[in-house]
């Protein structure tokens, strides 16, 4: 080796990724329902290493001992790509793609910040420039799922169906996306046949790749249910019935209750007069917020239905995704713990990631958030992420120092 070579491999070795990274915790969730008090975690390149020990000489350390220590949150369902314009305004394909680019990496920017380092978009082309973007570790923004363009029952017959599942999989697609029903906004009827979804749902599955059906009359998520279909987002109106069904075929259940409409309410001015967002529209889901918020509350009660977390955040909505946790427990009446672990581990088996990310253990993606407060006793907490930390690089840093 030259001299040269040499002094490059020594700086590598004193500044390179070599030095572990420990975190000093006093209350740490573990994101499968245990809680561990003074603990450090050992991280060596992008996973944890180990829980407990000695910490290792030469790490950098994090005290995060003021704070609340869990693993990265999950958002099963969100739009990064959906955006607020330069006037403000819903925006549309009148937009020049440079303004759009941005107002899409702030999306991601917030997401991350807000403690979410996983989620899950359905779907739009452009979020695979975004996955590969923020998998190079340059853009700070969340792992990304997509299942690229969404699946209607305007995309063709079961045949049809079929062969745009497979061009969905050669394109890069994680998963499918599929429409169901209407939206909420048009009273949520099904759209689709039961032969169309079998085919959807049926080949996707021969692929390997997971099904998320939009559904929100019991009609549609019980039809989604039965053609094997691995979620059903939103489900307003599902009966105990189909829940039941869904429990018993182990269909995940993504409820959406605690941002989305809000956020159109609360943004009304800016949606106003596009597409379906007109007083009807408005009308509807002002009074979806309470019945999203008691068909959540039924579907409590079926103990074995796996209730995963994603909030459908879109424009105006993205970095306040923890308000889904806010209205689970606080409203709702979820068990805290019971949530947490929604918006954790059982997001992340349901992504098939289980063995991954969503849980502080050893071997698991070093994806870990510091929150000012406990969200298992204060449910604002879950807000005030202050240390965000994805494959073992840290993104955000307001809880002070390190060395
Ligand atoms: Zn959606």
């Amino acid at each position: 080796m030259s001299k040269f070579f040499f002094l490059l491999a020594c700086a590598a070795a004193l500044f390179g990724q070599e030095r572990p990274t420990v975190l000093k915790t006093a209350t740490l969730i573990d994101g499968k329902g245990k809680i561990l008090h003074n603990t450090i975690v050992v991280i060596e390149g992008s996973k944890i290493a180990r829980i407990g020990g000695p910490a290792p000489a030469n790490a950098i350390t994090y005290d995060l001992s003021a704070f609340t220590v869990s693993p990265g949150w999950i958002d099963t369902h969100t739009h990064l790509s959906y955006h607020f314009d330069n006037k403000d305004r819903y925006a549309g394909r009148d937009e020049p793609p440079n303004e759009a680019l941005l107002h899409i990496a702030d999306n991601l920017v917030r997401t991350l910040n807000a403690g979410f380092t996983t989620v899950q978009s359905p779907g739009a082309l452009i979020d695979k420039d975004f996955r590969a973007a923020t998998a190079r570790g340059i853009l700070p923004g969340p792992r990304i799922l997509t299942s690229l363009q969404p699946l209607t029952e305007t995309s063709g017959d079961a045949a049809k169906l079929r062969e745009l599942v497979r061009q969905r999989k050669e394109q890069g697609a994680d998963l499918i996306k599929i429409f169901a029903s209407k939206s909420i906004r048009e009273g949520g009827a099904i759209t689709m046949t039961q032969e169309q979804l079998d085919a959807a749902c049926g080949e996707a599955k021969s692929l390997g790749l997971r099904t998320i059906v939009h559904a929100h009359s019991a009609e549609s998520a019980k039809a989604a249910t039965l053609a094997g279909c691995t979620s059903i987002e939103h489900g307003a109106f599902i009966t105990d019935e189909v829940f039941d069904l869904m429990a018993k075929h182990g269909t995940y259940y993504d409820p959406n209750i605690g941002l989305v409409l809000q956020n159109y309410i609360e943004n009304k001015p800016k949606y106003f007069g596009i597409g379906n967002y007109n007083e009807e529209g408005f009308a509807y889901m002002e009074k979806g917020v309470t019945i999203v918020l008691d068909t959540f509350r039924k579907a409590l009660k079926h103990k074995d239905l796996k209730i995963v977390y994603g909030t459908d955040a879109t424009a105006g909505a993205h970095g306040q995704n923890y308000r889904e946790f806010i209205v689970r427990v606080r409203d709702g009446g979820q068990d805290p713990m019971q949530a947490l672990i929604s918006a954790t581990s059982l997001s992340a088996e349901s992504l098939r990631l289980g063995d991954q990310i969503g849980a502080i253990a050893p071997g698991m993606q070093a994806d870990i958030v510091a929150f000012d407060g406990n969200p298992l006793q204060d449910v604002t907490a879950a807000g005030r992420a202050v240390f965000v930390m994805k494959g073992g690089k840290v993104y955000e840093n307001l809880a002070g120092g390190s060395k």
